[in-house]
């Protein structure tokens, strides 16, 4: 079986990102992806950087949430019928603190309904599980990137573990060697804001182009590859 080329971490402009949508499908499908999971920001709303990016509109909020999962069930349409990729509906639960040891990012992947990033941990948890959304702890580690690390959930990790389906072992550049030893399931994600984030650690899944499969695919975590996506050769 070939290998699928995913990325299961990528913003648009309906939060942070600065490329539209409808353009983001059309970089990854032109690129070649079999699977992207588009996953905007749902920020708790009691941080500074949250309530600024709810003032300024670029956040998923309860009341956009029907919308935002309507254009992406069209653009998943559309990406399937163009690219012969496949679209998976996601949001990066994104509870930002002034501590880097309280902060902690989250993708809920193949989500249906609207998770608040004001719940608990432990609750956002039940909550995914419910819908049955895939649960993956993003950057858990010290990254080059990032205004400030997401260190809670690597820093609590035995607590934690057993609600995450996979932890990024991988984030756009940066490579966790401490999640790679840990023997915790793994991806590789681009975490895409703009176009040239196209070029980052992707995730290659040797199962077939469907939702269930790859939810499966990730969960089993056998035979998961990660890969470093360029632009030309490396010393161009
Ligand atoms: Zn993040
Ligand atoms: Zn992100």
């Amino acid at each position: 079986m070939s290998m699928l080329l995913c990325d299961f971490h990528i913003h648009t402009t309906w939060s942070d990102g600065s490329v539209e949508l409808p353009e983001v499908v059309d970089i990854y499908g032109q690129a070649g992806f079999d699977v992207i999971s588009i996953t905007d920001h749902v920020y708790n709303s009691d941080s500074t950087i949250g309530s600024w990016a709810e003032r300024l509109n670029k956040t998923i909020a309860e009341e956009n949430f029907p919308r935002y999962l309507e254009i992406l069930e069209r653009e998943a349409e559309r990406a399937m019928a163009r690219y012969g990729m496949l679209l998976i509906p996601g949001v990066e639960i994104t509870k930002n603190y002034l501590s880097e040891e309280e902060s902690a990012h989250v993708l809920l992947l193949n989500l249906k309904r609207y998770v608040s990033a004001d719940l608990g941990w432990e609750e956002i948890f039940r909550e995914a599980r419910g819908q049955d959304a895939l649960v993956v702890a993003c950057h858990p580690h010290h990254t080059d990137h990032e205004i400030h690390d997401t260190l809670y959930f690597w820093n609590h990790r035995q607590k934690f573990a057993s609600y995450f389906d996979a932890w990024e072992v991988a984030n756009r550049t940066d490579l966790f060697s401490v999640v790679s030893l840990s023997n915790y399931p793994i991806l590789a994600n681009g975490d895409f804001h703009k176009a040239n984030h196209l070029y980052s650690w992707k995730t290659l899944l040797p199962c077939l182009k469907n939702v269930e499969a790859v939810k499966e695919c990730i969960r089993d975590n056998r035979g998961v590859a990660i890969t470093m996506f360029r632009n030309g050769t490396a010393r161009s």
